[in-house]
């Protein structure tokens, strides 16, 4: 076998992501490497703090990104905030809401599972009356934009919720970042996460979490030694934020963080509110495409994501066979359902630079041609 140059075709990607990457975002990626304690990256990562801060429209101290994708950010929520023997609620409607279970009983703490079906909400009502069931919960953790199903969560409701029984919420927002309102501040969420290949419009492997002041005393009350050397939030931070000169934890993905400060640029220069628009407004687009084509959608219009659109597939359709004639064909590649959704749904993609009508216009004409 003789081994070339990888050349990766280029693709249009409107799946669950990763989701296209904006050009300016490659080009960043693309620029010289310098050390990760030179000065210039250093005030590089200052700029990606404060970058942070807007997208998750928060003034909290403790916000970075984990050199790692969104499944780290998850876990390092987890991990530095979740003791053995602890109580957390786990609201579960859909993949990611069962991968919090699993983080939670591997912290040693007993997870109260709250249900609901795939493609509808977290039941703000259910979670009221575990926490009265479970007076020694001390977390509330749901996923806010369930890319599994294509159903936002009401995280504000949530939120004031488990206050009211003075719990911290940990929020899943992988999704959530930059493609539908997100106010960490406003709302008084406590440990959020992100992930960089969603909404962002920046290449995979970064997690952007951020930590509220509470958030962070309950982590310095972390019992015993934070299972993960890691993700071990007390270790890091010496390195986002040393007073004056920074230690060494582990290499910082330097490349990845100048592409993340460049989308999170674009994300400033568009504006928030407008992005989020964007969003809606392609959203729609793509919904009078679909309908065209007697497909429908399998989440309420009230609580479904802009950035994710779940789709049964028309009968008769064969749903590997169309995804991979849309890939060879078109380039052009959509998500396939998961879990109880696999066979029975497609997940068509939004997200960030992904949202824009050439995305819509090819994925409604493949689409067209392929279902014949
Ligand atoms: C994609 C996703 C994750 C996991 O992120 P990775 O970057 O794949 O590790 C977690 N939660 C939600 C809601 C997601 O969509």
């Amino acid at each position: 076998m003789t081994i070339t140059r990888f050349i990766p075709p280029q693709r249009t990607l409107m799946g669950p992501g990763p989701s296209d990457v904006s050009p300016r975002v490659l080009q960043a990626l693309s620029q010289p490497t310098i050390g990760h304690l030179d000065p210039l990256f250093v005030g590089m990562m200052d700029e990606v703090k404060a970058l942070l801060q807007y997208a998750f429209q928060t003034t909290n101290a403790f916000t970075i990104a984990v050199s790692a994708p969104g499944s780290a950010g998850m876990e390092t929520c987890f991990v530095n905030l979740v003791s053995a023997g602890d109580t957390v609620i786990v609201c579960r409607n859909g993949v990611f809401g069962d991968r919090m279970r699993e983080n939670v009983e591997r912290c040693g703490a007993t997870a109260v599972m709250v249900d609901d079906e795939w493609g509808q909400p977290v039941d703000v009502s259910k979670v009221e009356a575990a926490l009265k069931a479970n007076p020694d919960t001390s977390i509330v953790a749901f996923v806010h934009a369930e890319t599994s199903t294509g159903a936002l969560s009401d995280a504000k409701a949530l939120s004031a919720l488990a206050r009211q029984h003075d719990c911290l919420t940990i929020v899943d927002a992988v999704t959530s970042l930059g493609g539908v309102p997100l106010l960490v501040d406003e709302w008084q969420l406590d440990a959020v996460y992100s992930g960089s290949q969603k909404c962002l419009s920046c290449v995979p492997g970064l997690s952007p979490v951020t930590f509220s002041p509470r958030a962070v005393e309950r982590m310095k009350t972390h019992d015993g030694k934070v299972q993960s050397w890691f993700l071990d939030q007390s270790l890091v931070l010496g390195y986002w934020s040393g007073e004056g000169k920074r230690s060494y934890h582990h290499t910082a993905p330097v490349n990845s963080l100048y592409a993340l400060h460049e989308s999170l640029l674009m994300l400033q220069q568009e504006g928030l509110e407008n992005a989020w628009q964007r969003h809606r407004e392609m959203h729609e687009l793509l919904k009078a495409e679909l309908e065209a084509l007697g497909i429908e959608f399998l989440v309420d219009e009230a609580y479904r994501l802009p950035q994710l659109n779940a789709v049964a597939i028309p009968d008769g359709a064969d749903d590997a066979l169309v995804r991979q004639r849309l890939l060879n064909e078109y380039n052009l590649e959509i998500g396939a359902g998961l879990g109880t959704l696999a066979g029975k749904a497609w997940r068509i993609g939004l997200m960030g630079y992904a949202a824009r009508k050439e995305n819509i216009a090819l994925c409604a004409k493949a689409l067209k041609d392929v279902l014949g």
